[in-house]
């Protein structure tokens, strides 16, 4: 609001620590986003309790986990607004007038809400039979977070794509009902490909048990990688293999670029063991991680500074979430104590 820069939100679910997909997926471009826009980061607890309401430890424990995760990156909270959901009620409030402007089938249909509904049997039966209404509307609870901040940006990976779209399609029938109020947000898609796990799953992720936390130990990193998926033709030390097949290959290819071409080549010509490959992949991600590593100790060894940045980040963006909330109510004309 005091300058001109356009404004950006992006946010996570709080239900674990951050792992090398989130740095390479999003961290790393918020880091760059946060000189050039004025940016919110929304640590989505409200969000993360739809699927974890039987877990509201897990929630909590991860908003701090998460935020020292933020700032070991080099999210920077002069710059970027770190704010905590559940703690700004104007999200909710919004929710709820939202909610009125979608349609049940509308949210069945979206195609993120249908592929998280298939991912969670255990919790949503086998045809999404148990699905709350919770759940099936957080769509229109992202809506609330998108449009509070008057966000213009949203960056997101393509998964995320039908929840803005979501969020324009409400812009739109909000604005055409009761009058120009909301901005109407577009989304800023991420180039960067998706991660893969050093198990050979397509996609590192907390729940697949493949990931590599930004705040793990060296020694956790070395067993990780020791244990990671290689060319499974490769038997003996100086057999040839297929780096390109091998996900210690495909790790090396992201931490230690300059050497890659060497690695390759000695991979392929069977001058290259697996174990001593692993060893040199698990020292370049270990150097490559100390600097956040060792912020991050710094945060955890002062916890107070932490919970004053989100403080202070929650307060300010629930000052900006007041200042919509108001024009809704105004645009909607249920601002009845404030009428003149
Ligand atoms: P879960 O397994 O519980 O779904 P997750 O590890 O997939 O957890 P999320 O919190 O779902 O983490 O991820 C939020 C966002 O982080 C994703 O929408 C995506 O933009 C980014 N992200 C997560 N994993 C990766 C990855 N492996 N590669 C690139 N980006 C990722
Ligand atoms: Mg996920």
């Amino acid at each position: 609001m005091e300058n001109n820069k356009k404004i950006i939100l992006t946010g996570d679910r709080p239900t674990g620590k951050m792992h090398i997909g989130h740095y390479f997926g999003s961290l790393q471009n918020r880091v760059k986003l946060q000189d050039e826009y004025e940016q919110y980061i929304l640590i989505a607890d409200v969000q993360a309790l739809t699927d974890n309401f039987n877990n509201p430890e897990k929630v909590r424990n991860s908003i701090k986990q998460v935020c020292m995760d933020y700032l070991a990156c080099g999210i920077d909270s002069e710059k970027t607004t770190i704010c905590v959901q559940s703690m700004i009620p104007e999200i909710a409030e919004l929710t709820v007038f939202y909610s009125n402007l979608v349609t049940v089938a509308r949210l069945e249909r979206n195609p993120t809400v249908k592929t998280e509904i298939s991912q969670k049997k255990e919790l949503f039966g086998n045809n999404g039979e148990s699905i709350t209404y919770g759940f099936l509307g957080y769509p229109v609870s992202q809506a609330a977070d998108i449009t509070s901040f008057g966000a213009h940006i949203v960056p997101a990976g393509e998964d995320q794509e039908p929840l803005v779209e979501q969020t324009r399609e409400i812009v739109r029938k909000f604005n055409s009902i009761y009058g120009d109020t909301l901005i109407e947000p577009e989304i800023m898609l991420s180039k960067t490909p998706r991660i893969k796990g050093l198990d050979g799953n397509a996609k590192m992720g907390k729940s697949l048990g493949n990931a590599i936390y930004l705040s793990d130990s060296e020694d956790e990193i070395l067993k990780k990688v020791m244990a990671a998926v290689t060319d499974k033709t490769k038997i003996k030390k100086d057999d040839k293999a297929n780096p390109e097949i091998c996900m210690v290959g495909y790790y090396h290819n992201l931490f230690n670029l300059e050497n890659k071409e060497c690695v390759f080549s000695e991979c392929r010509e069977g001058r290259r063991g697996c174990v001593n490959c692993k060893k040199e992949l698990a020292k370049k991600i270990n150097e490559y991680l100390l600097p956040i590593r060792n912020k991050r100790k710094y945060y955890e060894e002062h916890p107070e500074i932490v919970d004053k940045i989100l403080i202070e980040g929650t307060l300010k963006a629930r000052n900006r979430a007041k200042y919509t909330m108001s024009k809704v109510k105004k645009a909607m004309h249920i601002d009845y104590f404030d009428e003149k």
